[in-house]
């Protein structure tokens, strides 16, 4: 009801910080009724990460992979705020968080917002240990606006190598692309642009055919570590025939305008993945409890050592799961439930115990051992439990990887080829948002089968 206050005094504000994967899977299932809830995040939209590769070519529209999180809010109960900000900062102790807003004048809007529960969902950065030169010269894969960039530098180069009178080395030089990274990012997109190459820049830049090139290099001695090995296998023989040139053991040390340095690694010197963001790595640094700076250490509930009635899920943490879509939504939708259960103790207080109804001055993990004290046999808080449903990645040439679990055989499944093709786009296009996402998704995949990609250097 519009007219109701916000927020309602009578219940607690549950404040969440982020519109990603782990963000939305809380928000779907967390009974709206039960708190004020409020959400932050800088950008108004969830990103289905997982065909952010294919955007980058071309091969389906950037706007067909997010939905604005106001979609998801309006689908609730009752009311969700929302606000477009960024979170600067946490004061464990007073409760709050301050939020800021940046114009595009220049203008900075600063807030704060009080909370009873916050979870941090803000995933992370990207890992560039520090080497030189790549924020200037280089295009990460993370959000869309990366995703974009790399799609404008690529037409770019191509028109640059098309210039007049360019020597045939210099001419080369523009057509060749690098990927740095051999996890599933790094090995979907090259398989992406060997696509487009393949498929539509070699008949729109016939005089190019012979110069395109595109290079992974990894620093470790293997590519897809989480992949069982025949299918990195399969991998490698599938790029040396589209003409990937994979380069293992090379590490990227530094970035030019026009060329990259790189060193045939020891391999035990490496090691990849994300890097969390300013406000955790503040948090992490301002907090004893905190000894890990990959991510914040919580326990089996998700809860931040040393910061009561403070949550944080997904790529933020520092857990035993790989910072994947698949654990940050399973922790998202334990969560949400989570948080169902303590609403409920405290405001429809017969359900559990009165003696735990009126703890409501409690913090989340005294309600939940009290809780689990008092109904030792059934536990009605049960630590998370990560479910792997396997690994799926596109490699190109309409060929996919798939590593599937499946728990009632109790065995692995590996596919590779055509098949694995038809159920990695099945698998995307039930995953996706809504049926608009899905609906534009499959007509994407139609028009670039149909017409190719689009070739302008928007
Ligand atoms: P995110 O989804 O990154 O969401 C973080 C949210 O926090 C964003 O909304 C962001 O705007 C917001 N935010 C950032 N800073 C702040 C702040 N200061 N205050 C408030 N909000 C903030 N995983 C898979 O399992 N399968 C895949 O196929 C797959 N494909 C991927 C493809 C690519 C190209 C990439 C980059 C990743 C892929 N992943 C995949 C990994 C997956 O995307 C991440 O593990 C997942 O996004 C983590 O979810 P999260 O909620 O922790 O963070
Ligand atoms: P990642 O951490 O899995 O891989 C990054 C790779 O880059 C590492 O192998 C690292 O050794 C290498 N690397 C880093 N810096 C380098 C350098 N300077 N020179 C050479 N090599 C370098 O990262 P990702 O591929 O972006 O994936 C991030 C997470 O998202 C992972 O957990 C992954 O499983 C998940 N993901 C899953 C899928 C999928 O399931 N299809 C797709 C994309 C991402």
């Amino acid at each position: 009801d519009p007219k109701q206050p916000f927020p309602d005094p009578s219940k607690k504000t549950l404040v969440i910080l982020g519109a990603g994967w782990g963000a939305t899977s809380i928000l779907r299932t967390v009974d709206s009724s039960l708190y004020n809830v409020v959400v932050v995040s800088p950008r108004n939209y969830f990103l289905f990460t997982s065909l952010l590769p294919s955007t980058a070519t071309g091969s389906v529209h950037s706007r067909s992979i997010v939905q604005p999180i106001r979609y998801l809010l309006r689908h609730k109960s009752h009311f969700v705020r929302f606000y477009e900000a960024e979170c600067s900062d946490i004061d464990k102790d007073g409760k709050t968080v301050e939020i800021r807003r940046k114009t595009s004048d220049g203008q900075e809007f600063v807030q704060q917002i009080n909370y009873d529960y916050l979870v941090c969902s803000v995933g992370a950065e990207t890992q560039t240990f520090g080497i030189p030169g790549i924020e200037e010269h280089g295009c990460f894969m993370k959000e869309m606006w990366d995703a974009q960039k790399i799609r404008t530098r690529i037409m770019k180069c191509l028109e640059q190598a098309q210039f007049k009178d360019l020597d045939p080395e210099t001419r080369r030089r523009y057509v060749h692309f690098v990927v740095v990274g051999g996890g599933p990012t790094g090995m979907e997109f090259a398989g992406e642009m060997a696509d487009f190459i393949n498929a539509d820049l070699k008949s729109w830049y016939p005089e190019l055919a012979n110069d395109f090139s595109v290079t992974l290099i990894e620093a470790l001695p293997s590519v897809l570590p989480m992949f069982s090995s025949k299918l990195r296998e399969y991998t490698k023989s599938l790029f040396a025939k589209t003409n990937i040139n994979i380069r293992t053991q090379t590490a990227l040390k530094k970035v030019t305008s026009d060329s990259i340095i790189v060193e045939v690694t020891d391999p035990e010197v490496w090691a990849g993945g994300n890097r969390p963001r300013p406000l955790i790595k503040n948090l992490i640094e301002s907090l004893n409890e905190q000894t890990n700076r990959r991510g914040l250490i919580v326990d089996d509930y998700m809860q931040v050592n040393g910061m009561p009635d403070v949550f944080a899920l997904g790529d933020c943490t520092s857990t035993a799961y790989a910072p994947t879509a698949q654990v940050a939504s399973q922790q998202g939708a334990f969560l949400g439930q989570l948080f169902n259960k303590l609403g409920s103790l405290d405001f429809e207080k017969p359900r559990v115990d009165r003696h735990i109804a009126i703890g409501e001055e409690l913090d989340s993990a005294a309600l939940i051992s009290l809780a689990n004290e008092k109904h030792a046999s059934t536990k009605v808080f049960r630590p998370f439990k990560y479910s792997h449903q396997g690994s799926l990645a596109y490699v190109g040439h309409e060929k996919a990887i798939a590593d599937l679990n499946v728990p009632f055989l109790d065995k692995q499944i590996h596919a590779s080829g055509y098949l694995a093709f038809f159920f990695w786009r099945s698998a995307y296009l039930s995953e996706l948002y809504s049926l608009r996402n899905r609906t534009n998704v499959l007509l994407d995949w139609i028009r670039t089968s149909l017409f190719g990609r689009d070739i302008s250097s928007l």
